[in-house]
């Protein structure tokens, strides 16, 4: 398991196929790695139903990674096979580490449509049945003629599937499952069971669909080679499944596979549930933390900064939470939107670099930004919170959150990074934030300047190892050793 890497989410939502991603990550790995970053999660490298614009998470052919003339094109939306591989090996030889985006609970873009009973579920209730079973027709022969059975001769028909959203015969969108089939049981309660999500809900339950997904596992690995992986929808899709795979696609290869889930849930419990499931096997991106810094960020000096860290994954089990500010789907237009306000961005940034055990995620869209919808890089403050983390966010944590608008955290810096230590203020109010902190005996009379150089005067610890820190109105500032070895 890799602790406390710090990742980038190397894609945001609106990014457009002629900006040839693949390409684009290969000229910057070595900038990336520089700059403190030690993983990248790719996006989904498969071929999807909307092919070269699609962002890969309908995903239509697992086996073309910009290969095959499938959906329109041979490449993806980011570029082709050639340059997926290139691109791992590039960042891998930087010593980047690469996740790849799993998305397997459902398949869209069906080669054709096949008759099948199936039964009319409620929507918001999937276990509330709205009428006797009856013939449909649903998207679910899957062929990947043009792939020609190469890698894999594997076809995918209804018997593969739980259900689909639309009968083709009256094109009517209802929550269909097929006739004698069950839904997953070990999913999300929302909706009375959530195992159904979207397009042709893959049925986990089938031996042949087991099977095969193992042997795509070890195959793309054995292609890519990559390091692990982002696995999408995990709560849609039974909980002992992705353990079983890990360990089966581990089987080939020398080294355990990472895997981060996205169990999109506030609900600490259910997150908690889920890593007792897959017995710690499986990290969790901290939903909840995400929600608290955009309730935050839309509050202003209402919001009780105390409470920033209440009820997240990063409290409860921090070695098994990945945070973050923002992904592709809470960015503006998109399905789980709750963008964090841009005031926000520094202080939710500085606490998922800077405080101890964090494994943070930096997301692309705000460290280039986003042009889709005029949102500025933001990769110069978060190029000095990758320098803080570095070098000076070591040593025994100390937290000042003790007061609703001004919070603040101490590191006290440790032997094996000389100069290391911090001290960081935030606030949410419009005035000027202070707080006395202890940085520890090792800090007396040291002189400390803000390395995010919101405020421009320096600040002098006592005798005592104490200092009177400031930051700025709705700002964040961090402080560390003016005089060090590293700037
Ligand atoms: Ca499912």
């Amino acid at each position: 398991m890799d602790i406390n890497k710090t990742m980038m989410q190397y894609f945001e939502w609106y990014i457009k196929p002629e900006e040839r991603l693949w390409n684009k990550v290969v000229k910057e790995a070595s900038y990336l790695s520089s700059v403190g970053i030690d993983a990248i999660w790719l996006p989904p490298a498969y071929k999807a139903a909307g092919g070269k614009n699609d962002t890969g998470y309908a995903v239509y052919d697992l086996y073309d990674l910009g290969e095959f003339d499938q959906k329109g094109s041979i490449e993806t939306k980011y570029g082709t096979k050639a340059e997926y591989i290139n691109a791992i090996k590039t960042l891998k030889g930087n010593g980047l580490t690469v996740y790849a985006d799993i998305v397997l609970n459902h398949k869209i873009g069906a080669d054709a449509c096949e008759d099948v009973m199936a039964v009319e579920f409620a929507f918001e209730n999937r276990t509330q049945k709205m009428a006797e079973p009856k013939n449909i027709s649903a998207e679910t022969v899957f062929n990947f003629d043009a792939r020609n059975n190469m890698y894999s001769d594997f076809k995918w028909r209804w018997i593969h599937f739980h259900g689909v959203d639309m009968d083709r015969h009256t094109n009517k969108r209802a929550v269909y499952k097929f006739y004698g089939k069950e839904w997953d049981n070990k999913v999300d309660k929302e909706k009375g069971n959530y195992d159904y999500l979207m397009g042709a809900d893959v049925d986990f339950n089938n031996v042949d669909v087991v099977e095969e997904l193992e042997r795509w596992g070890k195959w793309y690995v054995d292609v890519t080679h990559v390091n692990g992986f982002r696995l999408d929808a995990v709560k849609h899709i039974r909980s002992t499944f992705f353990n079983e795979w890990l360990a089966k696609v581990s089987e080939d290869f020398n080294e355990d596979l990472y895997a981060v889930g996205e169990y999109w849930s506030t609900n600490i419990t259910s997150l908690l549930d889920y890593i007792k499931q897959t017995e710690r096997k499986i990290t969790l991106f901290d939903v909840p933390l995400h929600y608290n810094f955009f309730n935050a960020s839309n509050c202003g000096d209402a919001y009780d900064m105390r409470t920033l860290l209440s009820n997240t994954l990063f409290k409860a089990m921090p070695e098994q939470a990945v945070t973050f500010v923002d992904n592709h789907d809470t960015q503006p237009g998109q399905s789980l939107y709750s963008w964090v306000s841009d005031w926000f961005k520094p202080l939710a940034y500085a606490i998922i670099m800077l405080m101890e055990d964090s494994n943070p995620c930096i997301f692309y869209g705000d460290f280039y930004g986003i042009p889709h919808d005029d949102i500025l890089p933001k990769n110069k403050m978060i190029e000095k919170l990758l320098l803080a983390r570095r070098y000076f966010a070591y040593g025994l944590e100390t937290l000042y959150f003790d007061h609703r608008n001004v919070v603040g955290w101490v590191r006290e810096g440790n032997y094996e990074h000389p100069d290391s230590g911090l001290a960081v203020i935030m606030t949410n109010a419009d005035i000027e934030g202070t707080k006395t902190m202890d940085m520890g005996i090792k800090f007396a009379g040291c002189v400390m300047h803000d390395i995010m150089e919101n405020v421009d005067e320096e600040i002098l610890v006592d005798e005592k190892g104490v200092a009177v820190f400031k930051c700025k109105p709705k700002s964040v500032s961090v402080w560390i050793k003016k005089d060090n070895q590293y700037q």
